[in-house]
């Protein structure tokens, strides 16, 4: 029965893919290709174009190119090809899409080493559950993805449930990606496949220049594989580690543009409730991207359960267990946005979790004296207590000490 409602919603989205004309691809290229990867690169066009330098529009994918920080950052990296079937990176034709040229560092052929000895095949019902396929999604069907499509570069990372590397489709015109793999077994394991499965549904329905796109994904015996958007500058986490604490400017920037996609996602009911550096990458140009925000599904008490002690973004409500609405993110913003000026979250307690506990419950909060008048205001109205008198984000995005270190030329989404 499952199988053939998937059919029958593979031969629609089929239909419905192939019915509308392709606006988008490149109008010359000397590149041959075989038909099967014009149809590749005209989907991917239309259903799945991932942004690897700039834009969220397909068709700017060319003018983009002149200003590409990709090529020239990873020029330093090794220029061996990722992929076996590119024994060699090619000297480039002007005509080839700058992606073909981006240099997607070695791969170390991890994928395929660790599918031998890590995880094993599912049955049953999760089996089903995680049989997740981007083709046969109810909502912007994709075409149907598979590993031998991408050319696999190097590692970006090491999430719970598997890697994640950097790629390339094999297709013209070669979108960048980050490709994560999940070990189904270890999902169901940690018994979060239905969330895993809400989380991606989800995730890949929302369009947010600051919201990590998902734009597709596949699966096989063992592993899910998500056609994740390229943070091409990593980890906001990393330069926070880097450089100790970020200047009011660039604070204010970051800030601004959380305040954005929150924005976004509330409006589609959406909670992130998950707010802290480690979840936000940064794009090429060095805006944030928020990732994982994929636990705002997932029902509090199994929230608790996964946080593992990490209290330090979570308002009173949360700690004490009870009813909460979209305003957790609210407050985590306040807490992020001492963070970034302060180094550290304001309710940290190295002396342990019921410290921090207690803290966050007295809204124990001291500002260090070098902090901005009008950077302490905004802190103090987000970390309210009372989840109602908390900002409203479209006040933040209001706030003097944001409007004053927003550039001009650089609006985000909801200033567009
Ligand atoms: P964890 O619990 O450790 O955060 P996770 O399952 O959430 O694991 P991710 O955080 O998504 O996994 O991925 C692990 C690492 O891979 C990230 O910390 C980051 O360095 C890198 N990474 C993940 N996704 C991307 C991406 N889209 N672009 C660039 N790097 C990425
Ligand atoms: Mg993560």
């Amino acid at each position: 029965m499952t199988s053939s409602v998937n059919q029958l919603t593979r031969q629609i989205s089929a239909l419905e893919i192939s019915s509308k004309p392709n606006t988008t691809r490149p109008a010359t290229t000397q590149h041959q290709k075989k038909p099967s990867q014009t149809n590749v690169s005209k989907l991917l066009s239309k259903y799945a174009a991932p942004n690897p330098i700039q834009g969220n529009a397909p068709g700017t994918l060319q003018k983009a190119s002149s200003t590409n920080s990709i090529a020239s950052k990873s020029s330093t990296n090794t220029s061996r090809s990722a992929s076996p079937t590119r024994s060699a990176a090619p000297a480039v034709p002007s005509a080839k899409p700058i992606t073909a040229t981006i240099d997607i560092g070695s791969y170390d052929g991890g994928f395929e080493i660790e599918n031998e000895t890590r995880g094993h095949a599912v049955t049953g019902a999760a089996a089903e559950e995680l049989a997740l396929d981007s083709s046969v999604a109810f909502e912007r069907p994709t075409r149907e993805w598979h590993l031998t499509d991408f050319d696999i570069g190097r590692p970006l990372g090491k999430g719970k449930f598997g890697r994640v590397y950097m790629v390339r489709t094999k297709a013209e015109p070669n979108y960048i990606l980050a490709l994560k793999c999940l070990y189904k077994s270890e999902i169901v394991q940690s018994r979060v496949e239905k969330q895993i499965r809400r989380e991606i549904e989800i995730q890949q329905n929302l369009r947010h220049p600051h919201v990590l796109r998902l734009y597709g994904y596949f699966h096989d015996e063992k592993r899910i594989f998500l056609m994740l958007e390229f943070a091409g500058r990593g980890e906001l986490y990393r330069q926070l580690t880097k450089y100790g604490c970020f200047t009011e400017k660039r604070s204010a920037r970051y800030i601004d543009q959380m305040a954005d996609a929150l924005i976004y996602l509330h409006g589609k009911h959406v909670i992130h409730r998950d707010i802290k550096p480690e979840n936000l990458l940064l794009g090429i140009n060095g805006e944030l991207k928020i990732a994982d925000f994929g636990w705002s599904v997932h029902a509090p008490g199994n929230r608790r359960k996964t946080l593992c002690g990490t209290l330090d973004y979570l308002p009173p409500e949360m700690v004490e267990g009870r009813d909460h609405s979209e305003k957790v993110d609210y407050w985590a913003l306040g807490v992020l946005t001492y963070e970034f000026i302060c180094g550290s979250p304001p309710f940290e307690d190295l002396s342990g979790y019921n410290a921090t506990y207690k803290r966050i419950q007295r809204v124990d909060l001291k500002i260090p004296s070098k902090v901005s008048p009008e950077a302490r205001d905004l802190i103090t109205k987000l970390l309210q207590y009372d989840a109602e008198r908390r900002l409203p984000l479209v006040e933040v995005r209001k706030h003097p000490w944001i409007v004053k270190y927003r550039s001009k030329g650089h609006s985000t989404a909801g200033a567009a």
